[in-house]
């Protein structure tokens, strides 16, 4: 875990997860950003979140972890060397009330266990991360399945656009947005996410 040092995450990566939502389309990559102490590894655990504040949405992303800082015109697998999975738990209605107000999204995002994430894989390079579906099972259903393939902004645009605007170097994730089908988990509901058939990390929710 010491290895971990930013979280940045991308929004409205997907057109169907942003218009399910019912937000525009972007047109420029839309990153914010979580605490360090949102990060929990699942590795079959209870995990709790703050079910007092209203509905906690998981959203499934692919995630990749930066081996070195960015230089322009540096080539993706020298820049990242491992992948994983993770969800980026929303507190959706407390983030509606912050939309409306025009305010930053950190209390919904940013709260303890917000981040979670699996154990990682090497990185394979993003053509061969685009052969292969992630998906999220609720309690042995399949709530989620979403491919890189789909996402608005790859994976070279939204490292040089963090790199640019915020900084990317080792140790940095970024949460790279979410497929369509997100919605709310439930006390006691099992989760488990997948990297097509395998099995990267799961846990339990404990809603507190
Ligand atoms: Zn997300």
């Amino acid at each position: 875990m010491n290895t971990m040092r930013n979280i940045y995450c991308v929004g409205r990566n997907y057109r169907l997860h942003a218009e399910e939502l019912g937000n525009a389309v972007p047109t420029s990559p839309f990153l914010f950003s979580k605490p360090t102490h949102a990060l929990v590894v699942a590795e079959g655990q209870e995990i709790r979140l703050p079910g007092e504040r209203g509905e906690v949405h998981y959203e499934a992303e692919f995630v990749v972890h930066l081996a070195r800082p960015y230089e322009k015109g540096m080539r993706l697998d020298e820049l990242i060397d491992r992948f994983a999975l993770g969800i980026d738990f929303t507190l959706r209605d407390v983030q509606s009330e912050l939309k409306k107000k025009g305010h930053p999204w950190l209390l919904a995002k940013g709260f303890p266990n917000s981040a979670v994430i699996t154990g990682f894989r090497e990185f394979p390079g993003e053509d061969a991360c685009k052969q292969v579906d992630f998906s999220l099972n609720i309690n042995g259903q399949q709530v989620q399945r979403g491919n890189i393939s789909d996402m608005l902004f790859d994976l070279s645009t939204i490292v040089a656009f963090a790199a640019d605007h915020f900084g990317l170097g080792a140790g940095d994730l970024i949460y790279t947005g979410t497929p369509a089908g997100v919605g709310p988990v439930k006390d006691g509901d099992k989760l488990e996410l997948l990297w097509g058939e395998d099995l990267l990390g799961d846990c339990t929710i404990k809603l507190g």
